[in-house]
């Protein structure tokens, strides 16, 4: 890739993303100034017991940005590149997708510094649990929420879970969404990301004129978000997925292939990478694929001044938290390209995180279906929010919904007032 122009620290870009919006709001510089910055920031050092009997220290961090609207909430990234100015940034994005998406939380995120595909499942158990302890003493039912994000999963909210309760000395299962179903989570958690991406897509292709039937579609990053979206537009919305990548490199067919069978192949083998019927191609080129719809779902800083100028795709559907620059925003907004922009194209997520937390609290459970109907009411009419804002502002989808995001978080602060 050619050297790109613009910064690609997530929390520099995020700070811009919220003074593009400011200005377009007109606020006032010292409330800007609070938007643009985290409440409170844990950074943990932790010994781990190796399998090999050595100790290892790992960092890890636990940012709270914002609580204006409700308590902190935000998933857990175990990864190698995970550094405080990322987790700030997804910290800060937090809070305005459960805005934009109207939910009553504010914005969290947590991450370790580690490299989960290198280590036993005991040691990610015994570095979950420590991370956990480390953290409890911000994290609770009421107060912050963690959910799984990059490289964890259920298994790990169920280690978080355990050790909460365990250290309580009775079962708190509203202290972490994304759990197995036995221990209190949702059903249609493990796919609301995806789903929530699918109805969004929908909504835009009404706009564009695009038919979802038949539209192609390229994946970047085939894991929890990224395999469950391709699933659900072939399967639902009778789309043609014709790409789909993770980090070992992508695959590509004219034709287009069943996701689900690619699934199984990843599975068995460990990547997509060598599916039958398949042609190799980098995961640089298939964001630069001529589909109709791009969806990258892996990691920030992907789409930038350097590659937006080749991006073909009528509809990118970010599913990926961050993955566009602001250089790269204006580009494709110049080029009539429509970006369903993170907070509102992935908020399916943390609004099923949000039904699990209701029904962890009441002690009631919904069926599937009560899950997909209101997830999709609250998907359109988020989508529609931000439409409006676009159509009456005129400006592209993510200054619209940081808009919509900033002027309700806004508000809350205009009834709460700065304390004391
Ligand atoms: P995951 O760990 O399940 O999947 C990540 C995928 O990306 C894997 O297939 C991995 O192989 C691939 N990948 C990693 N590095 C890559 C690279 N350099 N190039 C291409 N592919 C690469 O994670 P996930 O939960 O699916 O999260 C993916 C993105 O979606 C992240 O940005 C995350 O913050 C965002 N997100 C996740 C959720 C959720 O509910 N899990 C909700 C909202 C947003």
């Amino acid at each position: 890739m050619a050297k790109v122009k613009e910064t690609l620290n997530p929390f520099e870009i995020a700070r811009e993303q919220i003074d593009r919006a400011g200005k377009k709001l007109n606020l006032d510089s010292g409330l800007l100034e609070v938007l643009k910055s985290p409440r409170r920031e844990l950074t943990v050092h932790f010994p781990v017991k190796m399998d090999n009997g050595r100790v290892k220290v790992f960092t890890g961090f636990r940012v709270q940005y914002n609580d204006a609207i409700g308590p902190f909430k935000g998933g857990i990234r175990y990864h190698w590149n995970v550094s405080l100015d990322e987790v700030r940034a997804l910290s800060c994005w937090m809070t305005w997708k459960c805005a934009v998406m109207g939910i009553p939380y504010g914005g969290a995120k947590g991450g370790v510094i580690c490299n989960p595909k290198e280590m036993s499942k005991d040691e990610l158990e015994r570095m979950t649990r420590r991370y956990a302890s480390e953290i409890s003493i911000i994290i609770g039912p009421e107060k912050d929420i963690p959910a799984p994000d990059v490289y964890t999963d259920s298994q790990t909210m169920a280690w978080i879970m355990d050790t909460i309760s365990m250290n309580k000395g009775f079962a708190q299962p509203g202290v972490v969404t994304g759990k197995p179903l036995v221990i209190g989570g949702s059903l249609g958690r493990d796919e609301a990301t995806s789903r929530g991406m699918m109805y969004a897509t929908r909504e835009a292709g009404k706009k564009v004129k695009l038919t979802l039937k038949g539209a192609s579609v390229a994946v970047q990053g085939f894991g929890n978000v990224g395999s469950h979206y391709a699933r659900l537009m072939h399967d639902e919305q009778g789309s043609k997925i014709v790409a789909v990548s993770d980090s070992k490199g992508g695959i590509y067919s004219e034709k287009g292939f069943d996701p689900k069978e690619v699934l199984a192949f990843k599975e068995k083998t460990g990547s997509v990478v060598g599916f039958p019927g398949t042609r190799e191609i980098t995961n640089e080129a298939l964001m630069e694929l001529e589909v109709d719809i791009v969806a990258p779902c892996a990691l920030e800083g992907i789409l930038t001044s350097e590659n937006a100028p080749r991006i073909k795709g009528k509809i990118v559907a970010e599913g990926a938290n961050g993955p566009t620059t602001p250089e790269a925003d204006d580009i494709m907004h110049k080029r009539g390209i429509l970006v369903i922009p993170d907070i509102l194209a992935n908020g399916g997520g943390v609004t099923v995180s949000y039904f699990e937390w209701v029904q962890n609290l009441s002690e009631f459970f919904w069926t599937k279906k009560e899950v997909d109907d209101k997830l999709e009411g609250i998907m359109v009419s988020a989508f529609n929010r931000v439409w409006e804002m676009r159509e009456t502002k005129k400006v592209d989808m993510r200054q619209a919904a940081y808009m919509v995001a900033i002027a309700r978080v806004v508000e809350a602060y205009k009834w709460r007032g700065i304390f004391p």
